[in-house]
């Protein structure tokens, strides 16, 4: 067992310290705090201490002191020899270290930085948005500094188990295991919803595409899928539930069921015929059912509480996991919303504009309310890629973008995490995502 001090009574301290020995590293420890301390001390069983820096905690009564640091300094190998990669960013404290048999002394404030990137305090202290009210990826930290692509907290976790280990800790750590979680968020279940879908494929074709050929073919298709004899083009379920089980995984289909915003305009409510049907569908296949709340219920509780119900109604399973549609979040409203909903996990928290790491962890974890000071049930399950960003946002070529995503996913390998792949059920059987349609079987394979 370890005894760990803490040198305040802050709830936010207490999490940050919960999240690393008991969440991530499954240890056996007890909390103690020792408030005329300015450091965190660890007392082994055989007598050793490690000792982390605490740079901000000890001194302040509340996060309103709390900084955005300002530069960022790096720490290596040399320097450093517990960190797991060459380098490692120091967010908040100094490099210096001390070591000896029995003792460490480690400056760097390992617990604010894990409070910082978890709880996501940054997008509530930094007023930045972009055009539909999201944190925007260049206004962050992490991106700012260039770290966005590594799982900090993550690396941040292993130093200080290599550092209880040559202290001669004497437990095992939780064993953890990578895995795959497979989602698609259905904003679109079907391409011809209503005439009048026709009609705006048809103008689409001809005067942004400008390909009678493409328009053509849609005619042709429209008319065909009313008859049956095909499919219509973002009825891809079977497909992706097929992928997924090939590779022995579930798919997860977050369903968009309501809103007033144009935003909203492709769903299907959960009640329609065809939605019915897929969810029984989905259900009897042994895939997953979820929630996609509409553009405005990031902060609109009720809403959100109307369209859940609505689809609790209609589903055969229960509700429990899902994303904010257009990743709109607010930190911390929109995850006091999931929860008070009785939620168990978000997967919203990923910068559309680039790939990688928001929270700084590729492992789920429960969340932090910043304003009412506590810990929540609930669990944000960071997305590690969705196929919009390169597509769409970085308009990047196919195999470019599959680079990337290898480079992500051979990190949480690495660390034994999660690694949430969003792709929607709209992103084939259209001339601009052909290209990389063929992708989605090469990243299922890797699985
Ligand atoms: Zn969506």
């Amino acid at each position: 067992m370890l005894t760990i001090a803490l040198p305040s009574r802050q709830p936010e301290l207490h999490y940050a310290a919960t999240l690393l020995f008991g969440e991530f590293l499954g240890l056996q420890f007890s909390l103690t705090n020792s408030p005329a301390s300015t450091a965190t001390e660890i007392k082994l069983p055989n007598g050793a201490t490690l000792v982390l820096g605490d740079h901000f905690f000890h001194k302040y009564d509340s996060l309103a002191e709390f900084q955005i640091p300002a530069t960022v300094a790096w720490v290596n190998k040399t320097q450093n020899p517990f960190l797991c990669q060459a380098n490692l960013p120091v967010l908040f404290g100094e490099a210096r270290l001390q070591v000896s048999e029995k003792k460490i002394t480690c400056g760097i404030d390992v617990l604010a930085t894990i409070f910082f990137m978890l709880s996501r305090w940054e997008e509530y202290a930094n007023p930045a948005r972009d055009k539909f009210q999201r944190f925007p990826a260049s206004a962050a930290l992490a991106v700012k500094n260039g770290f966005h692509q590594r799982p900090i907290v993550d690396e941040y976790v292993e130093m200080v188990w290599n550092m209880l280990t040559h202290l001669g800790i004497g437990q095992q750590r939780k064993r953890r295991s990578f895995r795959a979680v497979i989602t698609h968020d259905v904003d679109f279940p079907l391409q011809w919803r209503s005439p009048f879908s026709l009609v705006k494929k048809l103008g689409g074709d001809l005067l942004k595409r400008k390909s009678p050929r493409q328009a053509t073919r849609s005619l042709a298709n429209y008319f065909n899928t009313k008859k049956g004899s095909e499919k219509d083009p973002f009825d891809t379920f079977d497909y992706l539930m097929d992928q997924s089980e090939r590779q022995g995984l579930q798919s997860h289909f977050f369903f968009l069921c309501g809103g007033g915003h144009k935003n909203d305009e492709g769903h299907l409510p959960p009640r329609h015929p065809f939605m019915v049907d897929l969810m029984k569908k989905i259900d009897r296949r042994g895939h997953l059912i979820g929630f996609h709340p509409s553009f405005d219920t990031f902060n609109d509780g009720q809403l959100f509480k109307t369209e859940l119900a609505e689809l609790q109604r209609f589903s055969p399973q229960e509700i429990k996991a899902g994303r904010q549609h257009f990743l709109r979040f607010e930190v911390p409203t929109t995850w006091r919303i999931w929860e008070e909903n009785g939620m168990a996990w978000d997967s919203s928290m990923y910068f559309p504009e680039m790939a990688g790491f928001r929270c700084g962890t590729c492992h789920p974890f429960p969340v932090f309310d910043i304003l009412q000071r506590k810990m929540l049930k609930l669990r944000e399950m960071p997305l590690t890629v969705m196929e919009v960003t390169f597509m769409v946002y970085q308009k990047k070529a196919p195999d470019e973008a599959l680079a990337e995503i290898l480079s992500l996913l051979q990190q949480v390998r690495q660390f034994n995490g999660s690694f949430v792949l969003l792709w929607h059920n709209t992103s084939f059987n259209a001339p601009e995502w052909r290209a990389y349609e063929t992708r989605y079987e090469s990243l299922m394979a890797l699985f």
